[in-house]
């Protein structure tokens, strides 16, 4: 298999400037796009930073020791976050992830999960907060995320088999301590605990049914991602992409599985169970059965630009605003403005044109 890895021309710097408005429009949390899609979910990149190296997101060979990261200046501040996070709370934003990079690196996270943990929706509901991470610190973080508010976390795990798992995080990071990671989790009261596993034709997928093997039972959800082509960098191929229906079919000859109805509509993963009732498994299938009919995310990268799909090539630049004197109602007007002009649905339009299209990389917009 030969990945062909294309130089990293910045997308970052691709971003419109929103006008501060002068007609300002109250937000009343039923804003939705031009496919009448509402805006219930934001995901919050805190750091464009990681310490592993995963082929299928952060290529080696791009993210090298030259690659210039992000100046912590230009970082989004928490406060900043925060006040963001009211605008799009305003608009019917009920859940938030935490995402990066890796999450976790950056420094006292703790301290924005706690002004974010308090935030509540409009319906006056606790705001659904998460994280994202991949594991390697979460042993030492788990206890003191939860002191500030975390309620559950996400462990992204590409395999059981350690040398398949160190190939795939390409820094040589063992599986035990991801492992370790988990159980903290566990034992700190963070629930439900999902597990992501993004399969690899070739490189990590008989890696399935043993991980599926070791979470059974565990009442952690371990879901499978088709491998996407998400930015510019990983060198995807429909080659390598095994879809879900496959890993379906793979758990059910191992285990026998069924469908159960989603959670909630927009809901990215597909749910099953396993017929024994020894609990949940999912698949998420963006390539093969996309999914952006129901698409009520939004993205804002570290440094407070916001991007309307996971496969977008350029963002709006919010920070300016912020920084620049813009009011809430401001924000909020611009940000309504926004939603309501979106009308991405790029894993329904995916082609061989796309795929070589520029696309801002998941590691700077969170999964
Ligand atoms: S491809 Fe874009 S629009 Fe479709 S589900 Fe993913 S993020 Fe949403």
């Amino acid at each position: 298999m030969t990945d062909r890895i294309i130089p990293l021309l910045d997308e970052r710097v691709v971003a419109v400037r929103p006008p501060l408005p002068h007609e300002l429009q109250a937000p009343d949390g039923r804003v939705a796009d031009r496919l009448g899609r509402p805006l219930r979910d934001l995901r919050i990149s805190v750091t464009d930073r990681c310490n592993f190296r995963c082929t299928y997101c952060m290529p080696k060979e791009v993210f090298d020791k030259n690659y210039a990261f992000l100046p912590h200046g230009d970082l989004l501040t928490f406060e900043e976050i925060t006040r963001l996070a009211r605008v799009f709370i305003d608009h019917g934003v009920e859940k938030i992830r935490l995402t990066g990079g890796e999450p976790l690196l950056r420094r006292s996270i703790e301290r924005l999960v706690e002004l974010l943990a308090v935030l509540t929706t409009r319906n006056g509901r606790p705001l659904d907060l998460t994280l994202t991470t991949n594991g390697s610190i979460l042993a030492r973080k788990a206890r003191s995320l939860v002191d500030a508010g975390l309620k559950r976390v996400t462990v992204s795990l590409d395999a059981l088999d350690d040398a398949v798992f160190k190939r795939m995080n390409d820094v040589d990071f063992p599986v035990t301590d991801v492992l370790d990671g988990v159980q903290a989790a566990a034992a700190a009261g963070l629930a439900p605990i999902k597990i992501n596993m993004v399969v690899r034709r070739g490189v990590n997928d008989q890696e399935i049914v043993p991980l599926a093997r070791h979470f059974k039972g565990s009442g952690h959800i371990l879901r499978f991602i088709e491998f996407m082509d998400v930015g510019s960098t990983n060198g995807w191929r429909m080659d390598d992409v095994l879809p879900s229906a496959q890993v379906i079919q793979r758990l059910d000859d191992a285990f026998g599985v069924e469908p159960l109805d989603p959670n909630y509509v927009g809901e990215v993963a597909e749910r099953w169970t396993y017929r024994d009732g020894s609990g949940e498994v999912g698949v998420i299938s963006s390539v093969t059965q996309a999914f952006c009919r129901d698409c009520t995310r939004a993205r804002l990268s570290t440094e407070g630009k916001l991007y309307l799909c996971l496969f977008a090539q350029r963002g709006y630049d919010l920070r300016n605003m912020l920084r620049t004197g813009a009011s809430d109602a401001q924000m909020s007007t611009a940000l309504g403005r926004i939603w309501q002009g979106r009308g991405d649905r790029y894993s329904e339009l995916r082609s061989d044109e796309t795929v070589r299209a520029k696309k801002i990389e998941m590691s700077y917009i969170g999964g």
